[in-house]
């Protein structure tokens, strides 16, 4: 028996709801077994849908991400105690606005005497994503925005330490979906994430694709796990300034960047090469008009005695998740100095070894690096990358040094004489992710990115010129 194709969505969509637990919440499920077969329940609907539709769904996933920006913005504060919730709502925002919808999704054409050739984007299917405690829901949306507008549903491990945050998100978007006509469930996840339940879905037949957005253990994880991964990676990128920058404006950039979200994004300041001739201006500047506590010897030791600890979490060894994502005024407040009002930034010069220099702290304080010139510095600045490729910014009005520090660098974002966050398309052209495939090379992902390319020939026909 045939039964009518809406009489088929019908029965898909009771199945999928029936799927659902018994919280209420839309997508969340008990165990990953059950995320993973209700995403690829949705998934076949989601691929018979017309690109009016997905962009339907789109559009509302969008509209209540502005809605709910405030709450996600308050959620992710106070679960992870990492954060700024003015600079969160500003990031929700930004995901709403610039990430790249249906409009990715091309098709190239070749017409000729042969016939008629189109290369056409088409889904994965269900994509397993891993997501971060430092951007949690914006990735979440931004992930299944550009998922679904490829035509594919996603399957969430989520970080347990942002595990409400992100499930409020994967509950909205799915509550969006509903709203737009659309199926239940084009984004899943679990109630209790863990890395055990991660690893079911690394593992697991159905999900065509990881896509891993987090610090190096996951992305290792992800890369030898046996299948596709794109790996948006851990970063540190520095900040080179030389003798031809507006020196005033770079420390106005280069501080907005570093304190942005309390230094969580991937892509801030994490470092500053200066050359010698104007490190001195430029740290004046960044003490007297950018809110930055110059911080003495004694004192940077006393911080290192609380931002490093035992290895933990399976973190990075070392550094202290209770430090980081803090505001300026709170570490200070750790080693018994009380801020003054104003305090956006720690600062200090140090050699480029010192550990809170080159390693990747994600919070706001910021050690300065003399440089004697900009061979040497661009030789501090590629050592402070590390290899990761991942993003590296410069405040020159010099294009040949430019030119040479970003073939050198050979990095996925290189920003030039702007905060670091220009790069997603906050004060810079361009569209907004959250999740920067520095590893694997994409580079800043978009829903082309999560399609596979397919070739459909005819020969010696519809060519019709
Ligand atoms: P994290 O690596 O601690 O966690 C990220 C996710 O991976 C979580 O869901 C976690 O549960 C999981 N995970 C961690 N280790 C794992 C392992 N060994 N196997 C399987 N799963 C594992 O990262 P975080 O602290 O939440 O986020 C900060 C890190 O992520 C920083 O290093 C930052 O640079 C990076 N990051 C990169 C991007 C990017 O686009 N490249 C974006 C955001 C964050």
């Amino acid at each position: 028996m045939n039964l009518p194709e809406n009489v088929i969505q019908q029965i898909v969509k009771e199945v999928t709801a029936r799927l659902q637990t018994q919280s209420g919440a839309n997508g969340i499920f008990p165990d990953m077994e059950q995320a993973i077969s209700a995403a690829k329940v949705s998934q076949r609907v989601v691929q018979k849908m017309n690109m009016e539709q997905r962009e339907k769904i789109i559009a509302n996933i969008r509209a209540a991400t502005l809605e709910h920006a405030e709450t996600l913005a308050h959620m992710a504060v106070e679960e992870t105690g990492m954060g700024n919730v003015a600079h969160k709502i500003l990031k929700h925002q930004l995901t709403a606005q610039k990430t790249p919808g249906i409009e990715d999704i091309t098709t190239r054409v070749w017409s000729g005497d042969r016939g008629l050739t189109l290369v056409e984007m088409a889904p994965f299917g269900v994509i397993g994503a891993i997501t971060p405690s430092t951007n949690p829901s914006e990735t979440i949306i931004c992930n299944t925005i550009g998922m679904l507008a490829g035509g594919n549903t996603v399957v969430f491990a989520a970080h347990p330490g942002a595990v409400k945050t992100s499930n409020f998100a994967v509950d909205m978007i799915n509550r969006a979906s509903l709203a737009a006509g659309g199926p239940a469930n084009i984004a899943c996840t679990v109630e209790t994430p863990s890395i055990e339940s991660g690893k079911i879905m690394m593992q697991h037949p159905d999900i065509q694709l990881l896509v891993a957005t987090g610090g190096p253990g996951l992305v290792k994880a992800v890369l030898t796990s046996g299948k596709r991964g794109i790996g948006a990676g851990a970063g540190n990128p520095p900040a080179l300034v030389d003798e031809t920058a507006d020196l005033q404006k770079a420390a106005e950039d280069i501080i907005n960047g570093a304190t942005f979200d309390n230094n969580l994004p991937c892509i801030a300041e994490k470092a500053v090469v200066a050359l010698v001739e104007i490190i001195d201006e430029l740290m004046h500047y960044m003490t007297t008009q950018q809110g930055c506590y110059l911080a003495s010897e004694a004192e940077i030791a006393k911080l290192e005695s609380v931002v490093f600890t035992a290895p933990s979490g399976g973190h990075q060894p070392g550094l202290n998740r209770k430090c980081v994502g803090k505001s300026a005024a709170d570490l200070l407040e750790m080693i018994g100095v009380k801020a003054p009002d104003g305090t956006r930034c720690i600062v200090f010069e140090g050699a480029k070894e010192h550990p809170f220099i080159k390693e990747e702290l994600m919070m706001p304080i910021l050690g300065i690096v003399r440089a004697a010139g900009f061979d040497d510095g661009l030789e501090k600045a590629v050592w402070l990358e590390h290899g990761y490729r991942h993003s590296a910014h410069i405040h020159s009005k010099n294009v040949d040094r430019i030119t040479r520090y970003a073939k050198a660098l050979d990095t996925a974002i290189l920003v030039k004489n702007a905060p670091s966050y220009a790069a997603l398309g906050f004060g810079g052209e361009g569209y907004c992710t959250f999740t920067i495939a520095s590893k694997t090379g994409e580079g800043l992902t978009s829903a082309a990115t999560f399609t596979k390319q397919r070739r459909c020939v005819m020969s010696d026909a519809l060519c019709i010129r």
